[in-house]
């Protein structure tokens, strides 16, 4: 009886926990419902227990541990591994009117001593520190919230203690005696580290008290991933951007150079781009991030130096314009696209020549252990672009997760593909391999295929009848084909460097007309819209100018007035009076009371001159 009657308490507490959660939820932030599985987190913290978080970038990992802040009675500790992360996070928490602060090198010392009074008469809800900034210097910033009453700790970005990570930061190290410290205080380490061995890396660092752990899917379903060929990429790019003027986006390279040239050739053809690479200044760098996270700029190209310290929650598509060096690379950049849970899209441009490239930069001196894990890594990233199946379903086992055999969203699903008898092309191709005698690589038979004029053509290859007897047939499709015969086994890929095409065992029947070969032809890609539901494009546009002069005034990125989801949403639903804006993802009290008119106006004014209703009847709560 007494047991029952003390879980009936607990639960009646946890009930309270929610409900007071809940409200938080919608008056401070303005959103409807928890996600995946914030709210079981957001209970453990309460009950005081350590918790690790293994969460997608994007998925709402910070909520996870500002609600409990704003429901406990102390101080919440945030620790954070950039300068610029944490301005982002402290603008974005006091433009919903929670009292937040951060304390960095980037503060004048009027500053600090404001922060610190600020904190001994207990206004501060949240605090961002960097690890060196807690546990460095003697500990005595350590001393000091000592005399004040610690919620919890939450530490961001958790990865960066481990050196298994893509980021390891040394300060990070300082983290694993905030435990030893601070035995009674609850920890909440979060991440959106995939791999394993990192995972369990930063659990053994931290030494988490019994810690619940929660994972959640890797899957980031708004992103459309795509692999093309790269040929004319610089042409391709230009179709891109064209058909994408009002985006946001990275273009990723390879090498400073490239960045520099790519940029320069942009911006030479009327777009707003900037490049962002070791070879500049420590201020340009800064500066170009700056003019790009205000969407003052709208494409940055980059090395991988770039995206680290980017919160950015519009970013519309990530461009890799040369080969990503692993999975877990290509992971991470692209998944700086689409934070806000609107469609993006991640298109790589792939070439064996890259393979060729990186091979030698994985080349690790005296190192044949690591040369070979590089290697391997490579090797698994070249399968995905060139495998004929689903893009998500190869990332995500690769993280070990399962995924089902198609997605509907990535290229591979969404290119509808018809079989079809194709022995005469594979005659065609085959008997081009044989008359040149096995010798030669897969774009040098397609050229020869095709009939072309290049030097690089031996003149006697020009007088073979084979010569050109594919010319009907795109250099893209070829290409496609050709993938198709090697992976059925009528051809094969001989050597590894500057690898030949050769006739296998099964190529002859086919010579002979003996067997029929099957061969899939791509049919039209489904454009890619940044929403299912219809939306006014026009009044979306317009938002988005009324929110970047807001944010002007403010000082602050756009996105953090709103996001593309909040004028997505505006523009989809119609809202005509305050009451119905409030029922707009985005909108918590202290925007509604701010900011709420000024957007009804814009909308209110567009749907009078069209003649067009308010559509809220027909959202459903948004996650
Ligand atoms: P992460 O840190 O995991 O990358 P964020 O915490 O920055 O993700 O959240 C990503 C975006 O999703 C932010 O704009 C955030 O306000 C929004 N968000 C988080 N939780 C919810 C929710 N329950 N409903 C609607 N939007 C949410
Ligand atoms: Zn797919």
């Amino acid at each position: 009886m007494t047991f029952k009657l003390k879980k009936l308490t607990i639960n009646l507490e946890n009930y309270n926990i929610m409900q007071t959660s809940n409200q938080i939820l919608k008056t401070k932030f303005g959103y409807e419902s928890f996600r995946f599985n914030q709210e079981d987190i957001i209970k453990t913290i309460m009950q005081k227990r350590d918790a690790f978080v293994l969460m997608p970038t994007g998925g709402g990992k910070s909520l996870c541990y500002q609600i409990p802040a704003l429901l406990f009675d102390g101080l919440t500790v945030v620790i954070s591994p950039l300068i610029a992360l944490m301005k982002d996070q402290v603008d974005a928490l006091r433009l919903n009117g929670i009292n937040a602060a951060y304390m960095n090198s980037s503060l004048d010392t009027n500053e600090i001593s404001d922060i610190y009074e600020q904190l001994n008469r207990h206004e501060i809800k949240l605090l961002y520190v960097s690890p060196e900034r807690l546990l460095g210097n003697n500990q005595l910033f350590l001393v000091f919230l000592r005399s004040l009453n610690i919620s919890l700790f939450a530490i961001d970005e958790a990865h960066c203690i481990s050196h298994w990570g893509h980021d390891f930061r040394p300060e990070y190290r300082l983290l694993s005696s905030l435990k030893r410290e601070f035995s009674a205080v609850p920890i909440i380490a979060l991440t959106a580290t995939a791999d394993g061995l990192t995972r369990d890396d930063i659990l053994d660092k931290l030494k988490l008290k019994n810690p619940v752990v929660f994972t959640s899917s890797f899957n980031r379903p708004n992103i459309h991933y795509s692999v093309e060929p790269k040929r004319k990429m610089y042409e391709q790019i230009l179709i891109y951007l064209k058909k994408h003027r009002n985006d946001s986006g990275i273009i990723y390279v390879l090498s400073r150079n490239s960045a520099q040239k790519m940029a320069d050739k942009l911006k030479a053809d009327g777009f707003s781009a900037k490049p962002y690479h070791a070879g500049l200044s420590g201020d340009k760098r800064n500066k170009h991030q700056e003019l790009f996270i205000k969407d003052q700029v709208k494409i940055i190209v980059a090395t991988i130096a770039f995206g680290m310290g980017i919160n950015k929650s519009n970013v519309r598509f990530v461009i890799h314009a040369d080969l990503p060096k692993n999975i877990e690379s290509y992971y991470q950049e692209t998944g700086r696209a689409g934070r806000d849970g609107l469609k993006s899209e991640a298109i790589l441009f792939y070439s064996g020549g890259d393979v060729i490239k990186l091979k030698r930069f994985a080349m690790v001196e005296n190192n044949p252990e690591q040369t070979r894990v590089m290697l391997h890594k490579l090797s698994q990233m070249a399968t995905l672009c060139e495998s004929n199946a689903c893009r998500r379903r190869a990332i995500l086992n690769y993280f070990g997760e399962q995924a089902p055999d198609s997605c509907d969203n990535c290229d591979v699903c969404l290119t509808g593909r018809e079989k079809f008898d194709g022995t005469v092309i594979a005659q065609k191709a085959l008997s081009a391999v044989a008359r040149l005698e096995n010798r030669f690589g897969l774009t040098y038979v397609v050229d020869f295929l095709r009939g072309s004029k290049a030097e690089k053509i031996s003149e006697t290859h020009k007088t073979l009848k084979t010569y050109g007897i594919g010319k009907d047939i795109s250099k893209e499709e070829w290409f496609r084909y050709f993938k198709d015969l090697i992976s059925f086994n009528y051809l094969k890929q001989v050597g590894s460097e500057y690898p030949v095409l050769a006739l296998t065992e099964k190529s002859r029947n086919v010579l002979l007309g003996k067997e029929k070969v099957f061969l899939v032809k791509a049919v039209a890609k489904k454009e890619i819209t940044l929403s299912e539901m219809p939306y006014e494009q026009e009044l979306f546009d317009k938002l988005k100018i009324v929110r970047t002069d807001l944010a002007q005034k403010e000082n602050v990125p756009a996105y953090l007035v709103f996001s593309d989801a909040t004028l997505l949403e505006l523009s989809t639903y119609l809202p005509q009076t305050l009451e119905e804006v409030r029922k707009i993802s985005g909108f918590g009290d202290i925007k509604l009371a701010k900011y709420g008119k000024i957007f009804l106006e814009v909308v209110f004014n567009y749907c009078a001159e069209r003649k067009l209703a308010s559509k809220i009847n027909e959202k459903i709560p948004k996650r």
